[in-house]
C-alpha cells in the first residue's frame, strides 16, 4: 500500500519529535511513535477537585495520588548519618507520609520548599509500609502552580478532568500527559488519516481522530473524554469487524462444490434408522447447513452446542449428504482418543451404511475409515488407500490428516470437532486447499457469548444447538456453606441413600495430598489419559485476569475454565488449607453414614492403569464414592453417577464446575449437585456458584462469567502491549457498538471489497494483523 504522508506522519519515531531523553523514557512503556503515543490512552481521569482516597492504596501499589500537603520537616539523623526529610500528604481525612533521603540536608531543601503547607499535588510512587503508616520513598510529585510549565497547570486547574495514563515508576503520569500535548497541541485536525470514514463518523455522531484525540488527552470535561472514548471503541470495533468482514468475503469469492441433499441414499437412510426423533434444534440447523452445502462457495459455519446437545449426529447427516453427492468428509478430532471414540460412534448410528464394499454392506453404502499417525503401517496404508481411492466416504482422525500428505479422491467437507486450537491460520489453510475448497462445519462445546463469537469468529457464519435432546435429567444444584455441618451431614446421607438405591457419587477436591501445593491436584485441571487429553492450562492462566486471550480463545467462552484458583476472588477461602483428596477419602472412610461404603480414589498422579483400574471399581460399583480431583471433568461417562459434592467449589471456575457437574445425571436419574464453599455472600466467587445453582444452561452461565470477570475484560491480554492490540474494547461492555460496526463493516466490504477507498482503515487492519495479533487469533 502506498504510504501517504499522513500515514508517515503517524508513524514518525517520538526522538524526533520530543528528544531523544524523553523518547527514551517512553520507550520504556513500549511507545516509539508519535501514533503509538497518542494512542496511549489515559487509563482513568481524576476529578480535579477530589483529593484521591488514600486509605484506599494498597501496600505495594504503584499509585498516582492526589493530595494535599500537611507538613514537611527535615531531621537530621544521628545514627545513621545523613539527612531525611518527612512529609505528611492528606486527602482531608488519612494521610500519606512521604519520604526523601539524602547526605546533606541541603539537598532536601529544595523538596521542603515545594513541598509548603496547603499546597496540592500529584504524587506517585509504590505505597510501603513503615511502623504501620503508608508512605512513598522518594516520590516523583508535581506541585500545582510550583513544578508545572504552563500547560501541566492548564490540566490541573481546577475546572479539567486529570487524565491519569497507565504509568511507570519511572515514567509519571503528568511526563506522559506533557509528551502527549506537546505532540497534539500543534496539530491541524486533518493531520491524520482517520480509519473511521466520515459517513460512519456521521452515522454515529462522533468526531475525527485529531479532536477525539484531544478529547481523550486533554478533555474539557468529563463530558469530552466520554465522548472521545466512545469514538475510540467503536474505531476498535470496526477495525476488527472490517477484518472478519474481509476474510469471510474472501472466503466467498471462492467456489466449491455444490451438494445438494438426495433424499434417495444414505442421509435419508440415516435419519429413517436414527433410534430417536431429532431435537427441533438438531432440525433447523441441519437445514442451515443442508442449504449451505448445497451452493458452490464454501460453508464456513461454527456449531455451538453444550455437552451433550448432539452435535455429533448433525454432523453426520452433513456428511452422508456430501457423500451421497458423490464426495468424501473428514472429521477432525482434538486427540486420537477421541478420533476412535467418533469412529466407534459413527459406525454403530450408521450400521450397514458404514459397511460398504462388505458382503452384507449396502449397496449404496460406504465406508467409514480412521487415519491416525500411531496407526500400525498396515492400517495406515490400506486407510490411506481408501481415503485416496474414494471407498471411505468419511475419514476420521485428527488434526494432522489436513496437514500430512494425506490424499483424497473428492474432498467435499471438512467436520473440526471441539475446535480449540483451530485458529484463523487452520481456517485459511483449509480456504487455500485446492481450487474448490471444501465446505468446513466447525464444533465447539464451550459456549461462546454471541458478542464473543461475533468478534473471535466473526468469518464464520455461526449456529447454536441451544436445547438438549429430551428426556435428559434434572440436575438440582446447591450452594452449601462449608461452616454448615447439618448441611454436610446431610450431604453424606443423601450420598449414602444414592449408592443404597445403586447409584454413584463423585466428591471433588481441589488438591491431592495435605501437603501439596494446592495449585498442583486443583483447578488448572489434570490431563486425564483416556479422557479426551486435555492439555493442562499453564499456571499463567491462573491469575484470574488476562486468560481468556491470553491463552487463546475458545477458553474464551469461559475464561476461567483454567483459572479457577482466581486468588484473590473468593476472599478468606485461599488462607485456610483446601481439602485434598487424600484426607477426604480418610474422612468419609469414618462416617457413620457412609459405613461399608467403599471409597476410591482418582488423581492426575495415578499411573494410566491405576486411573483405569480405580474408575472400572467406580463404575461396577465395587467403589461407590469416587474422591477425585478434576481430571474426571471431561470424557469421564459413569451412567449410574448421581450425586456430585464439590469441596472448595470457590476455588473453581463457573465452566469447569459446569463440565463437572455434566457427568451426573447422564442416564435419566435425576442428580444433585453440591459446591462446598466458604466463599461469602457479596462477594464474586459466591456470586458465581449462585449463578451455577440458578441455571445449567452453559450459555447462560458463559454470558454471566463474562459479566462477572473484572471489567468484563474478555480480550484482556491483548491489550497489555503492543500498539496493534485493542485497548478500550470489551466485549460484554460494548455488545451494541459492536454489532453497530459489524453492520457497518459487512457494508463497506460489500462495496468495496479492498477497501481501495479507506486506505487508512485498510492500514489499520494491517497493523491489526501484524504478527502479534495474528498469534493472538490463531490460538483461538
Ligand atoms: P455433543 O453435542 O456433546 O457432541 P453427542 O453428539 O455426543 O453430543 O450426543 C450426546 C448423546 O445424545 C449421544 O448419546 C447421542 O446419541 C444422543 N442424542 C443425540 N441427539 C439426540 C436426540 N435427538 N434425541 C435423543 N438422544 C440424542
Ligand atoms: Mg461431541
Amino acid at each position: 500500500m502506498k504510504e501517504t504522508q499522513a500515514m508517515q506522519r503517524q508513524r514518525e519515531p517520538l526522538a524526533k519529535v520530543l528528544g531523544t531523553r524523553t523518547a527514551k523514557q517512553l520507550a520504556k512503556l513500549g511507545l516509539e511513535s508519535v501514533e503509538d503515543l497518542l494512542r496511549h490512552y489515559p487509563r482513568r481521569y481524576g476529578d480535579p477537585g477530589q483529593l484521591t482516597d488514600i486509605s484506599r492504596l494498597a501496600v505495594g501499589e504503584h499509585v498516582t495520588v492526589m493530595a494535599q500537603v500537611r507538613s514537611a520537616t527535615i531531621r537530621t539523623m544521628h545514627s545513621r548519618g545523613g539527612a531525611m526529610l518527612e512529609a505528611i500528604v492528606t486527602d482531608g481525612t488519612h494521610t500519606l507520609q512521604l519520604t526523601f533521603f539524602a547526605k546533606r540536608a541541603g539537598v532536601l531543601r529544595m523538596h521542603e520548599d515545594k513541598l509548603r503547607a496547603g499546597r496540592t499535588g500529584l504524587f506517585t510512587g509504590t505505597v510501603g509500609e513503615y511502623r504501620g503508616r503508608r508512605q512513598l520513598t522518594h516520590p516523583d510529585y508535581l506541585i500545582v502552580g510550583v513544578d508545572a510549565a504552563d500547560e501541566d497547570e492548564a490540566v490541573l486547574e481546577a475546572s479539567r478532568p486529570i487524565p491519569f495514563y497507565p504509568a511507570a515508576a519511572s515514567v509519571p503520569t503528568w511526563r506522559i500527559g506533557r509528551a502527549v500535548r506537546t505532540v497534539l497541541d500543534p496539530l491541524g485536525d486533518d493531520y491524520f488519516d482517520d480509519p473511521v470514514p466520515p459517513h460512519l463518523l456521521e452515522r454515529h455522531g462522533h468526531r475525527a481522530l485529531v479532536p477525539s484525540l484531544r478529547d481523550v488527552h486533554i478533555p474539557d470535561d468529563s463530558a469530552a473524554w466520554k465522548r472521545g472514548r466512545d469514538r475510540f471503541i467503536y474505531e476498535e470495533a470496526l477495525i476488527l469487524q472490517a477484518a472478519l468482514a474481509r476474510r469471510r468475503a474472501a472466503t466467498q469469492a471462492l467456489t466449491s462444490v455444490a451438494r445438494p441433499r438426495r433424499d434417495d441414499a444414505m442421509a435419508a437412510a440415516l435419519d429413517a434408522r436414527l433410534p430417536f426423533s431429532l431435537t427441533q434444534g438438531q432440525c433447523d440447523v441441519g437445514a442451515e447447513i443442508t442449504a449451505d452445502i448445497a451452493r458452490d462457495t464454501p460453508m464456513m459455519r461454527l456449531l455451538q452446542g453444550d455437552v451433550g446437545a448432539g452435535k455429533t449426529v448433525v454432523a453426520l447427516r452433513a456428511m452422508l449428504q456430501v457423500v451421497d453427492a458423490g464426495g468424501q468428509a473428514a472429521l477432525l478430532a482434538p486427540t486420537e482418543v477421541l478420533a476412535a471414540q467418533h469412529l466407534a460412534t459413527l459406525r454403530s448410528l450408521m450400521g450397514p451404511l458404514a459397511e460398504g464394499g462388505m458382503l452384507n454392506g449396502k449397496a449404496n453404502a460406504t465406508r467409514v475409515t480412521l487415519l491416525t499417525g500411531s496407526q500400525g503401517s498396515k492400517a495406515r496404508r490400506m486407510a490411506l488407500a481408501e481415503a485416496a481411492s474414494g471407498a471411505a466416504g468419511i475419514v476420521v482422525g485428527t488434526h494432522a490428516l489436513l496437514s500430512e500428505t494425506v490424499i483424497f479422491a473428492d474432498l467435499g467437507l471438512v467436520v473440526v470437532d471441539e475446535q480449540h486450537r483451530f485458529g484463523v491460520e487452520q481456517r485459511d489453510e483449509l480456504r487455500a486447499r485446492g481450487e474448490r475448497p471444501p465446505h468446513t462445519l466447525v464444533m465447539t462445546a464451550t459456549p461462546i457469548p454471541r458478542t464473543v463469537a461475533m468478534t473471535v469468529f466473526g468469518d464464520l457464519e455461526t449456529s447454536v444447538l441451544a436445547q438438549k435432546p429430551a428426556g435428559r435429567a434434572q440436575i438440582a444444584t446447591h450452594v452449601v456453606p462449608a461452616d454448615n455441618s447439618a448441611w454436610l451431614d446431610r450431604a453424606w446421607s443423601r450420598i449414602r441413600e444414592e449408592v443404597d438405591a445403586g447409584r454413584r457419587a463423585y466428591v471433588v477436591c481441589a488438591r491431592i495430598d495435605a501437603d501439596a501445593d494446592a495449585a498442583a491436584g486443583s483447578a488448572g485441571g489434570e490431563d486425564f489419559d483416556g479422557a479426551d487429553g486435555t492439555v493442562a492450562p499453564d499456571d499463567e492462566a491462573r491469575d484470574g485476569y488476562a486468560p481468556m486471550a491470553a491463552d487463546g480463545g475458545l477458553d474464551i467462552g469461559f475464561a476461567d475454565a483454567n483459572n479457577s484458583a482466581d486468588v484473590g476472588v473468593g476472599g478468606t477461602a485461599l488462607k485456610e488449607p483446601l481439602n485434598s483428596v487424600s484426607e477426604t477419602a480418610a474422612m468419609l472412610g469414618g462416617r457413620p453414614e457412609l459405613a461399608g461404603v467403599g471409597i476410591g480414589i482418582m488423581h492426575g498422579r495415578l499411573s494410566a492403569d491405576a486411573k483405569e483400574a480405580a474408575m472400572a471399581r467406580f463404575a461396577s460399583g465395587e467403589t461407590p464414592v469416587l474422591v477425585s480431583t478434576t481430571v474426571i471433568e471431561v470424557g469421564v461417562d459413569v451412567p449410574d453417577a448421581t450425586v456430585m459434592v464439590v469441596l472448595d467449589a470457590d476455588h473453581f471456575g463457573i465452566s469447569q464446575l459446569h463440565q463437572l457437574r455434566g457427568r451426573v445425571g447422564r442416564a435419566g436419574y435425576d442428580s444433585l449437585c453440591l459446591l462446598v464453599s466458604r466463599a461469602e455472600a457479596g462477594t464474586v466467587a459466591h456470586e458465581r456458584l449462585e449463578a451455577l445453582a440458578a441455571t445449567t444452561d452453559g450459555f447462560e452461565l458463559a454470558e454471566k462469567d463474562l459479566e462477572l470477570r473484572r471489567e468484563g475484560d474478555v480480550l484482556g491480554a491483548a491489550q497489555s502491549g503492543g500498539r496493534n492490540s485493542l485497548r478500550l474494547l470489551r466485549v460484554v461492555r460494548d455488545a451494541a457498538v459492536i454489532d453497530a460496526a459489524r453492520i457497518d463493516a459487512r457494508e463497506l466490504v460489500a462495496k468495496d471489497p479492498d477497501l481501495a477507498d479507506f486506505p487508512a482503515l485498510a492500514r489499520a487492519i494491517e497493523d491489526w494483523l501484524a504478527p502479534e495479533r495474528e498469534d493472538y487469533l490463531e490460538r483461538t
